[in-house]
């Protein structure tokens, strides 16, 4: 998409036609974090204004898509599958620089790298995903160190070990996963995953069971068509049980602790509360509940730290906006437009943006949930757009080759 036609779309074609423009001197924009929204950021805000000196860090060598993850965990696709290099952004001038940033000085407009130095910045994007607060869970991180118990709630090692241990269960066993209160990232995957477990259990492990033990009082997310879906297909296989909030596990005997009871498996994935990453509450960008990063919706600029714009899974989200890729997509594109808007002295004009999330619930069928935001000055942040979006009326394998295709076109997006 042109930097135009976004703006456009965005209701903002007033500003159509300046990318081209060009700023006097270059200034330069660093993006840490290479997934879904800094990847995506990184990429436009080159498109947009070529002049801009663009530098992402990323720490790992390749992008792994938590999309599709939980059909890995299925044997439905592979990691090679769904992960991608960073070659693809050489084309539009991006310099990747592999690295951890591990301290940021707004003052002095720098990033420190663990391997040593520091890039100066004009503008800094941060998109660095989640992290997790295992201290809400009495012995969760030795277990998971031993390798007892797994999140697989970034797409990784993790989903490769998880999907080990899926195989090597006994038939007959029992899988649980551990859903934490809302919010946390991607609010439909845990329901997917539980899915896709069952479905890999009824064609090669047909007397073992999926235990499903949400902290939340109901599905947060397509909780009808995830229903339908169960009782369709997964009738004696899928149980699911609301209000049942994990406390902590024990590792040696794979059990999970309840509030008021303690449950045994085969195999125990537990995904543990969460809050922006550990960069930005080391860098001060977290101002809310001690978890997420509060921003101005028309820029993506961070409340706490002037000249830092914040994206994706990080931020505290505006009213029932999902923390999902296409979300941290369009944040980017946001922060993107604005970025190129501020360094060209132009005031950034807010924007519309669209979510689309899907959720396979066998290896081939999939269905959908969409929202549209858009500014709303007298609530200061971004809101649903009343009678827009919606859910898809049933499962279907039409929605599940559409999610392979909204897969394919974002990483594109972000990436290629
Ligand atoms: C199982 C599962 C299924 C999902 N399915 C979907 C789906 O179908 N559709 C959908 O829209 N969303 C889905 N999501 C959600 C989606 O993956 C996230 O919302 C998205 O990844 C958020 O993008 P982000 O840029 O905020 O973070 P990320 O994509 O996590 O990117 C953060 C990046 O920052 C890097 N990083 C962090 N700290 C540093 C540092 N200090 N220095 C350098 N690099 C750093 C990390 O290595 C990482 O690459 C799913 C998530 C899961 C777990």
């Amino acid at each position: 998409m042109q930097r135009r036609d976004f703006l456009k779309l965005a209701g903002a074609a007033s500003l159509a036609g300046c990318a081209s423009a060009g700023t006097p001197s270059k200034a330069r924009v660093v993006v840490v974090g290479g997934g879904f929204g800094g990847a995506t950021a990184a990429k436009y805000i080159r498109m947009w204004d070529p002049s801009i000196d663009v530098v992402l860090v990323e720490r790992e060598s390749s992008f792994v898509s938590c999309p599709l993850s939980n059909l890995v965990l299925g044997g439905y696709t592979t990691m090679t599958d769904i992960s991608r290099g960073y070659d693809g952004l050489n084309k539009y001038g991006v310099q990747v620089v592999r690295d951890e940033v591990t301290a940021i000085d707004a003052g002095k407009k720098t990033v420190r790298l663990a391997r040593g130095g520091d890039i100066a910045y004009e503008r800094l994007v941060m998109s660095p995903g989640i992290d997790f607060n295992f201290n809400e869970l009495q012995g969760y991180e030795a277990a998971m160190q031993s390798g007892s118990v797994l999140h697989a709630w970034k797409a990784g090692p993790q989903t490769v070990a998880l999907r080990q241990q899926l195989e090597q269960m006994r038939d007959g066993g029992v899988y649980v996963i551990s859903i934490p209160m809302a919010p946390y990232r991607c609010p439909p995957g845990p329901y997917e995953r539980a899915s896709i477990v069952s479905a890999y259990f009824k064609q090669a492990k047909p007397r073992s069971k999926v235990l499903v033990l949400d902290a939340n009082p109901d599905l947060t997310s397509k909780a009808g068509l995830f229903k339908r879906a169960w009782s369709d297909l997964y009738q004696g296989i899928l149980e699911y049980r609301p209000n049942s909030r994990a406390v902590g596990v024990d590792g040696s005997t794979r059990t999970i602790k309840l509030e008021l009871d303690d449950v045994k498996a085969d195999v125990l994935n537990v995904v543990p509360p969460q809050r922006a990453a550990d960069i930005a509450q080391k860098t001060g960008l977290i101002t809310t509940n001690n978890r997420w990063c509060d921003i101005d919706w028309r820029t993506m600029e961070s409340k706490a730290v002037k000249g830092v714009h914040v994206l994706g899974d990080a931020t505290l989200s505006a009213p029932a906006m999902p923390k999902s890729a296409s979300m941290a997509n369009n944040h980017a594109k946001i922060a993107a437009a604005a970025i190129v808007e501020l360094l060209n002295g132009r005031n950034p004009e807010p924007v519309k943006i669209i979510n689309t999330c899907y959720s396979f619930v066998s290896p081939k069928e999939a269905m959908r949930v969409s929202s549209v935001h858009e500014w709303e000055p007298t609530q200061g942040t971004l809101v649903p757009v009343k009678a827009s979006g919606g859910v898809s009326a049933a499962r279907s394998e039409a929605e599940g080759n559409y999610a392979w295709s909204w897969a394919r076109t974002i990483w594109a997006d972000s990436l290629a």
